[in-house]
């Protein structure tokens, strides 16, 4: 399972796609991507990454900015619906996640009795519409939503999460599960691991657990999860492909 996001100045797809085959080694069972350009665009497919490929090939797949996913089951049998990335049910906000929330149970319920509808099996879907909920019910911007959101999770995570109605932000996310961000000039990638990261960049922030990094083309910002303003520690990587 994998996680590619890019932000930047170049076409997102055929970055956010290369990379998810180099993070093929990691196991799979569905792909899915979501784009953004003058809206946001959501493609995903139970089986390889080059059938996801094969499923867009005669799509413009345009934006600056997008995230790419390989699943791995945890919760939902592998099937085009359950492959991420996963939206809320205005359909602005987007998740890919690698990992468990374990108590999805419990706060899918409470988000039913609200009349929240839920159009896949996984614990990820849970946790995007539990951001919306938190939006609708307090004002709360994107930034401090998610925030809130990853405070009433239990679980471990590698998520990130963009809007229909912010253009230049991609939100990520870890606790215990890896993330790393390259920095590059107007421009960030975000991955599992370094490699879909290294022939762009050499400059990387590994997320610690807790962390949230919100991601511009043109600046990053990275926050504990209780809300202390953390100083991102850049590593140059000497990763040979
Ligand atoms: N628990 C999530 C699901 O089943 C994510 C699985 C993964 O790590 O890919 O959809």
């Amino acid at each position: 399972c994998g996680i590619v996001g890019y932000i930047g100045y170049r076409d997102a797809y055929p970055i956010i796609i290369k990379g998810l085959h180099r993070l093929e080694y990691r196991g799979y069972d569905s792909a899915g991507i979501a784009l953004l350009d003058t809206d946001l665009k959501v493609y995903k497919k139970a089986g390889k990454v080059s059938d996801l490929e094969n499923f867009v090939k005669d799509i413009p797949m345009a934006g600056s900015m997008g995230m790419g996913h390989t699943r791995w089951a945890t919760h939902g049998a592998p099937s085009d619906r359950n492959s991420h990335p996963h939206s809320s049910g205005d359909r602005k906000l987007t998740i890919i996640h690698n990992g468990i929330i374990e108590n999805y149970g419990i706060i899918k319920e409470t988000l039913l009795a609200k009349g929240h509808v839920f159009k896949s099996d996984t614990d990820t879907e849970v946790l995007i519409h539990l951001v919306e909920d938190i939006i609708q019910e307090t004002g709360l911007d994107l930034r401090e939503a998610v925030r809130a959101a990853l405070n009433k999770v239990i679980g471990a995570y590698a998520i990130v999460i963009m809007s229909a109605d912010e253009p230049d932000l991609l939100i990520a996310a870890r606790k215990g599960s890896p993330m790393v961000i390259g920095v590059g000039k107007g421009e960030y990638f975000i991955a599992s691991d370094a490699t879909p990261i290294v022939e762009y960049t050499k400059n990387v922030i590994y997320l610690n657990d807790n962390e949230i990094a919100f991601v511009h083309r043109d600046s990053l910002l990275v926050k504990n999860i209780d809300n202390t303003v953390q100083t991102p520690y850049i590593q140059e990587l000497d990763l040979k492909l």
